[in-house]
């Protein structure tokens, strides 16, 4: 008998059916006090990262008097959307896509209060079977959210394929920080604050014992660089921010 196919969720195996669960169980757990933990955890930088990101990508709702069709996966709670939404104004088709209820409910929350409820497409759904036609994206958006996604390269040619052609993919995720000795540090902090945050603001610590985890196993700037040009992507390149704790890989569609 063939073994099972065996995926790290943190630093156990388990199996691909397993790990969804097991990442739908963390959000569900996390989604009330995911934006206060975020602040917490990162002193608000996380903030600064997400606007720069947003930054890059220039939004605009028209191009040729068409709307451009924003996608943005494991949207979770809103950021990324909602910076998109503020830049390009209304017009713009913006969809959020996460695979987590609660953490859309959430979003749907904070848009309301932001009287932008209806300028959203709110779709639960997965990264690896995106609900969506062949070449209806313009832009594609993943933010700290490859990284729980089960199988990452077959993400990567969903989002390939959700592309127009001349469509731009752009992830923000933790990554690699250099130097060593920053690195060490970065360490110390993710094994003690962090785990001890999520048990006194969450009552949670296991959620967070599984984010820190979850950052080392993902791959490195440069392997997942050659994972984006794996997947048919162009101009494939990265930014580091703050010395490599998150990063920005962006590539074209052909
Ligand atoms: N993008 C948001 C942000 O930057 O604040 C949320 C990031 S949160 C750390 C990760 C999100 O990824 C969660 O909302 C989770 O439900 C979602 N997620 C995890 N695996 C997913 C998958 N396979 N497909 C879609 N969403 C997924």
């Amino acid at each position: 008998m063939q073994n099972p196919e065996s995926i790290w969720f943190g630093e156990t195996k388990v199996t691909p059916e397993e790990k969804t669960e097991k990442v739908i169980d963390v959000f569900d757990n996390v989604a009330r006090r995911y934006d206060l933990m975020n602040d917490l955890m990162s002193g608000g930088i996380h903030r600064i990262w997400k606007d720069r990101f947003v930054r890059m990508i220039r939004p605009h709702a028209f191009r040729a008097g068409r709307p451009l069709h924003y996608l943005d996966v494991a949207g979770g709670t809103g950021d990324i959307a909602f910076r998109i939404r503020r830049k390009t104004g209304p017009g713009a088709v913006i969809t959020l896509c996460d695979l987590n209820e609660n953490m859309l409910s959430v979003g749907r929350n904070r848009a309301t209060d932001h009287g932008w409820l209806q300028d959203f497409n709110w779709v639960t759904g997965n990264a690896e079977s995106l609900p969506l036609p062949d070449s209806s994206v313009d832009v594609y958006t993943i933010a700290f959210g490859l990284r729980n996604v089960t199988h990452i390269d077959t993400a990567l040619v969903e989002a390939f394929r959700v592309l127009r052609p001349g469509g731009r993919f752009f992830c923000l995720e933790f990554s690699r920080v250099q130097p060593e000795g920053l690195n060490r540090l970065y360490r110390l902090y993710s094994d003690t604050v962090i785990p001890r945050l999520g048990q006194q603001v969450a009552n949670d610590e296991e959620s967070y014992r599984y984010l820190v985890e979850s950052i080392r196993r993902f791959p490195s700037q440069t392997k997942l660089l050659s994972r984006l040009q794996n997947a048919g992507f162009k101009m494939a390149e990265y930014l580091n921010f703050s010395a490599g704790i998150a990063a920005v890989h962006k590539g074209v569609r052909p």
